[in-house]
């Protein structure tokens, strides 16, 4: 392998991606399959592009097993524009929809829809996740909205839930259990991919931008204007990589972090949570960097320390990062 990177990457997004992948990039940089010219270079209807386009459809297609009446779309904007498109587009069935905020990022995504419609909010601010025996349901909504796993506050959903006949929405952007494990860095920044179910669509408000009609873009491939080349082509290229080991399914098995668990409790307990204490913090961000490990830090709402582990993290990078939390555990933490 042409890898030369060495720090160890626990950033949360951008994150690290396969160095394989890199690496591949790296080669091709250039001269796109010896055209002669960069892929980033070449116009998004060229054939080399469009090809591109449709490979990153079929391998989202078969990865994530989406049935055939469904759409996958890629779009720009991220996550955040995503929380505009689903109101604009699917919000006119009835003029209200559900939202289950656990977290910051619900929070925002039902901020966002309130500028579009009437929305009720089912929970609000749970740290604890509540039994969905509980929650009342709109049966009007024209969807039920929640976030599978609000990455800032880490709240997961521990099941996807029951919405009854309402259409349901899920943030997908870290998909921690069930489905895969690449959240966030499927690709560099820049793609956002929508799957949404074709029956929806037709729907979309009058106001809602052409860049955002999930239709439009439908109809369009997701070339209806100049995308984002270079985050759809690494894209691909990540998603070939997960398809090449083994799919989906392998990526969750090759996850073990859940290992490091206790260990993480051990730090939480003393550099960071409620009582966290922040020049420590600053500290094990310092003496972690020393040993080239890099995007520790929490979220900027929450503060805190954070490693994600995602795909491209490997077993040895984990136990590294282990290693040093359980010496600066006996360093700096409390005296039994
Ligand atoms: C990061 C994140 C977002 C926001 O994504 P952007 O592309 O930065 O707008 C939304 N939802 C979840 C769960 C996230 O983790």
């Amino acid at each position: 392998m042409g890898s030369s990177q060495s720090a160890l990457n626990f950033g949360a997004g951008p994150a690290k991606l396969p160095s394989e992948v890199l690496y591949d990039v790296q080669q091709e940089f250039l001269s796109y399959k010896n055209t002669g010219m960069s892929l980033i270079e070449m116009s998004h209807r060229s054939k080399e592009y469009m090809e591109i386009n449709d490979n990153a459809e079929k391998a989202v297609r078969e990865l994530l097993k989406v049935p055939s009446n469904y759409k996958i779309l890629f779009l720009q904007g991220g996550g955040c524009g995503t929380f505009a498109a689903i109101p604009l587009n699917l919000m006119n069935r009835t003029g209200s929809a559900d939202y289950a905020v656990t977290g910051t990022w619900s929070a925002k995504a039902a901020k966002e829809a309130a500028k579009y419609g009437k929305y009720s909010q089912n929970l609000r601010d749970r740290e604890v996740f509540p039994d969905e025996s509980t929650w009342t349901l709109n049966p009007n909504a024209s969807y039920l909205y929640y976030c599978d796993n609000e990455t800032v506050d880490g709240v997961e959903f521990p099941k996807i839930p029951n919405s009854h006949d309402v259409p349901l929405v899920a943030d997908m952007s870290s998909i921690r259990c069930y489905i895969w494990r690449c959240p966030k860095n499927i690709g560099p920044s820049g793609v956002v991919v929508v799957i949404v179910r074709e029956d929806l669509l037709g729907n979309a408000m009058k106001v809602c931008p052409s860049v955002l009609d999930f239709t439009h873009v439908a109809k369009e491939k997701s070339i209806h204007n100049t995308p984002s080349t270079f985050s759809v082509y690494v894209m691909e290229k990540v998603l070939q990589w997960i398809k090449k080991n083994g799919g989906v399914a392998a990526m969750q098995t090759q996850i073990v972090p859940l290992t490091i668990g206790s260990e993480v409790g051990l730090i939480y307990h003393f550099v960071g949570g409620k009582n966290g204490n922040e020049s420590l913090e600053a500290k094990f961000v310092e003496e972690a960097e020393k040993l080239k490990m890099y995007q520790l830090k929490g979220h900027r709402s929450v503060g805190g320390i954070r490693a994600s582990l995602y795909n491209a993290i490997t077993v040895s990078d984990v136990e590294l990062l282990v290693k040093f939390m359980v010496e600066f555990q006996k360093q700096y933490g409390p005296k039994p």
